[in-house]
């Protein structure tokens, strides 16, 4: 007999005692009675009841907002018996979180012998109940809004999924997760939603969720039709790039999404540029990457010069050349490598092209700019350091979207502070897998 086929025998030996050595440990299903209260915005409570065949020991909550891949798992403590009733409340009163997110949700139930226990999966929506929502949507996009009729809330779904076609098909993507506008009427309505904070936040983003939140109010037709495709485009963006690791530079993301909303930027904005070029006001590449800071003409700037810069990189690669590019920022590789693979340059080229192509300007002689900051440039400082009162308001034909650009920012401080105390909030209470 070879050597092989007795190892083999001898391994199917020693499977074979350990198999009745050791006791199965069952994963039973079981149906219980699944419960939530709605305390919006203090907390929403979680209840089960339960009968099991054994004692149970141990129990977790588990529970996920719709778009989201991971399931935050939250041990619950019981009284062990056969019997079970128990209770999780999420107090949330604290945590900046999306307003009507729609969570799945279940327990899992553990016994002295390690056996298992999961109950069916339930859905559930943490609704601002102190207003009356209306909604429309379909497999791709719900729109929630109480300000306005049903033809005002078909406008506002016919934009989006709009939006979401064109994004799809421009950036090779398709939506995994649904997504969700909730549009309160004015800004007080949408700020009393919210832990307090700053008053000129108007509007917030949370691409991680598939859910962003927006002052919408009935008839402000062209506000909505900006504004409903520029958040699409960042939450669409942020599906597109599921498999990325690295975090896109922020002028690719707002550029994009300005691209993306319907209008007619071009000449008056370009010559907005080339007279901030001529200025020596133009923002190096670098303060492009991040948070594009709380001045407000900076910031205006920023997003004029992202807008610029994408749209000169989609004249010069095409739509083909965007869809590489997110192609390869897919396959992990950094956004300068994905755009020398895909269009044969880097960034630093891009904006030196940019600059003498489209703005009829040198660009400065150090690399991009980097090491010399715009006259006009401040650090960034962190968000509580913002006026406490509505930004100047800017002037001319871009003045609704760069309203946005504000709230863009606000969105990303916003998103990098929800985002590190989600983690926070996921690693201590161990993040599992479903
Ligand atoms: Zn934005």
């Amino acid at each position: 007999m070879r050597l092989s086929k007795i190892a083999l025998i001898l391994l199917l030996g020693v499977a074979t005692l350990l198999s009745v050595a050791m006791p199965t440990r069952a994963q039973t299903e079981l149906q219980a009675t699944l419960e939530t209260e709605n305390d919006f915005p203090r907390a929403l409570i979680f209840r089960v009841e339960v009968d099991a065949p054994t004692t149970l020991t141990e129990a977790r909550l588990y529970f996920r907002p719709e778009a989201s891949e991971f399931w935050n798992s939250i041990p619950v403590t019981i009284e062990p018996g056969a019997h079970i009733e128990a209770e999780y409340e999420w107090f949330t009163k604290n945590q900046v979180l999306p307003p009507n997110l729609k969570l799945e949700y279940y327990w899992r139930f553990r016994d002295a012998e390690g056996n298992t226990y999961t109950t069916q999966h339930e859905w559930v929506e943490y609704l601002d109940i102190r207003f009356d929502w209306k909604r429309l949507g379909d497999e791709k996009v719900t729109i929630m809004w109480y300000d306005g009729d049903e033809a005002w809330g078909r406008a506002m779904y016919e934009t989006a999924r709009q939006a979401i076609d064109a994004l799809e098909q421009e950036l090779g993507a398709t939506l995994d997760h649904p997504i969700r506008i909730v549009a309160y009427a004015n800004g007080s309505d949408f700020r009393s939603a919210f832990p307090p904070q700053q008053d000129w936040i108007g509007g917030q983003a949370f691409p991680d969720m598939g859910i962003t939140v927006q002052i919408i109010g009935a008839g402000e037709y062209d506000w909505m039709q900006r504004v409903i495709p520029h958040e699409i485009s960042h939450l669409v963006f942020h599906q597109a790039l599921k498999d990325a690791l690295a975090t896109p530079p922020a002028w690719f993301n707002e550029g994009l999404a300005m691209y993306n909303e319907p209008g007619d930027f071009g000449e008056e904005e370009r010559s907005r540029l080339r007279n901030a070029a001529k200025n020596g006001e133009l923002l190096s590449l670098s303060r492009l990457q991040g948070n594009f800071g709380a001045d407000s003409h900076e910031v205006n700037l920023a997003y004029i010069q992202s807008w610029g810069m994408v749209d000169f990189l989609i004249r010069d690669c095409g739509k083909d050349g965007l869809r590489r590019i997110i192609a390869e920022l897919n396959n992990d590789v950094t956004m300068d490598e994905a755009l020398q693979r895909a269009c044969g340059y880097d960034q630093a080229t891009l904006y030196e092209r940019w600059l003498r192509e489209d703005l009829g300007v040198e660009p400065p002689t150090s690399p991009a700019g980097e090491s010399e900051p715009s006259p006009t440039s401040t650090p960034n400082p962190p968000p509580e350091s913002a006026p406490s009162s509505e930004p100047e308001p800017p002037t001319g034909l871009i003045s609704p979207l760069l309203l946005t650009c504000i709230w863009g920012v606000c969105c990303l401080s916003i998103l990098a502070f929800l985002s590190f105390t989600l983690a926070i909030f996921f690693w201590r209470r161990g993040r599992t897998q479903a």
